[in-house]
């Protein structure tokens, strides 16, 4: 091998999943791999719903990026990507330039509003430990206003989109709102929660069984749905909505929008032809025109050659296409032929809180109980596989 200088951007599933798997293939003779994060811990981006709600504290959901990394073989830099010079081979960073014969491009998710008038400003999003955090502080400090100001707005709440995000949301708010409740002595029955979706139909994932016990366990704990009503504003007193071509108000002081993401914005900024954030790969995971850059992650539209469509971005995916590219980058430096990524599907399960969901899991449908523990099962294989036994004892879901 001829030594060289490997650099992996980002430390969410893909690119921590990609770090695991180098230091176990590589020696430190082989490669020079430095990691670069914005901040000193990995987060569960899977878990964030729950921070948003308060039914978790987001520190049970982060832990410290060394507790992954093998320090005798990668160097972790925690600092701020800020421009990528990919013909020069060069990245820019808040802790200076960094070189590299190999990139991996791995810089996850961001919100995305679709230019919707007044929602970044508005509304919060469910992206980071931070956001996460801001969300559940405007309702805690909502539902503790509302005892002076009696006002319904302030024990109102409003999630935009019911996809994955927005649902499993709302299993979690449904947990935590009563508790919210009693301690500011206030009527749950007297609180709004409303979800409002723009397509007629939720999780087209899903049949349409499994979809009707996600809705009636959130609607008989009081969540209301409005749906084929899309949101065109948000402003201080809540979201805009489309009713038979007519605008309607809908008030809120909480306001959550969950409707979308895209990978990072420097991708636009670095690569041709990213949409929203993500740029197309070859089947071996690295960009067009450029053999030494991967793109993983939320970053990447990985193909799915049946449908010619890609793959949804989930965890799941992100950490198989990290383990696949630290074995093209051990078969690269070998001189050998580079494998072409396939997405081994296990299913999905969306969470309903704590105790419930639902799920389609190595093609069976499950839900209830079940469900709950598959997905505590899924939420803690995802720290076994990226930071082994130790790290999943501590940091996963099933004690
Ligand atoms: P999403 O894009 O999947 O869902 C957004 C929802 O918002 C859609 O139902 C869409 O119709 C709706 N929407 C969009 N614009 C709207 C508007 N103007 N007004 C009203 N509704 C609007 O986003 P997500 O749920 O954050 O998921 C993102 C990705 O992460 C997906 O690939 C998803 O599969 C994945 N994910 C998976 C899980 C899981 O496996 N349990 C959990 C969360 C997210």
């Amino acid at each position: 091998f001829e030594r060289k200088k490997i650099l992996v951007l980002g430390a969410g599933y893909a690119g921590l999943q990609t770090i695991s798997k180098l230091q176990k293939l590589l020696s430190h003779q082989d490669a020079d791999i430095t990691l670069i994060n914005k901040n000193e811990y990995h987060y569960e981006a899977t878990w964030l719903h729950e921070t948003a709600a308060g039914t978790i504290d987001w520190e049970e959901g982060v832990y410290p990026i060394n507790k992954v990394v093998d320090a005798q073989k990668v160097a972790f830099v925690p600092a701020e990507v800020t421009a990528i010079h990919k013909d020069e081979q060069r990245v820019e960073t808040t802790q200076g330039t960094f070189e590299y014969d190999i990139l991996v491009v791995a810089l996850g998710f961001e919100s995305e509003t679709f230019g919707i008038d007044g929602m970044e400003e508005h509304a919060h999003s469910i992206v980071n430990p931070q956001t996460s955090l801001e969300a559940r502080e405007e309702i805690e400090r909502n539902f503790a206003n509302y005892k002076k100001s009696n006002d319904p707005k302030d024990i109102s709440i409003l999630v935009g989109g019911a996809g994955f995000t927005g649902i499993e949301y709302l299993g979690e708010l449904v947990e935590s709102v009563p508790e919210l409740c009693e301690k500011h002595g206030i009527d749950y029955n007297k609180v709004n929660i409303t979800c409002v979706e723009a397509a007629p139909k939720m999780l087209p994932m899903f049949p349409e069984n499994l979809v009707d016990y996600a809705v009636k366990y959130l609607e008989d704990r009081g969540v209301k749905f409005m749906v084929d009503t899309p949101i065109v504003a948000a402003n201080e007193d809540g979201f805009v909505v489309e009713v038979d071509d007519e605008k309607q108000q809908i008030e809120a002081n909480s306001v959550i929008w969950t409707a979308g993401v895209r990978g990072s914005s420097l991708m636009e900024e670095s690569f041709d032809d990213v949409k929203r954030g993500r740029i197309i790969v070859r089947p071996d995971l690295r960009i067009e025109g450029y053999d030494n850059i991967y793109a993983i992650g939320d970053v990447a539209a990985v193909m799915n050659g049946e449908t010619e469509r890609p793959w949804p971005t989930t965890a799941q995916i992100a950490m198989q296409l990290g383990e696949h590219t630290a074995k093209n980058i051990e078969l690269s430096l070998k001189g050998e032929k580079l494998e072409p990524f396939s997405y081994d599907d296990k299913g999905t399960v969306c969470s309903l809180g704590s105790k419930d969901g639902i799920g389609l899991v190595m093609g069976r449908e499950i839900k209830g109980k079940k469900a709950a523990f598959m997905k505590r099962l899924i939420d803690s294989r995802a720290i076994f596989k990226i930071g082994g036994p130790l790290l999943a004892y501590s940091k996963g879901k099933l004690f």
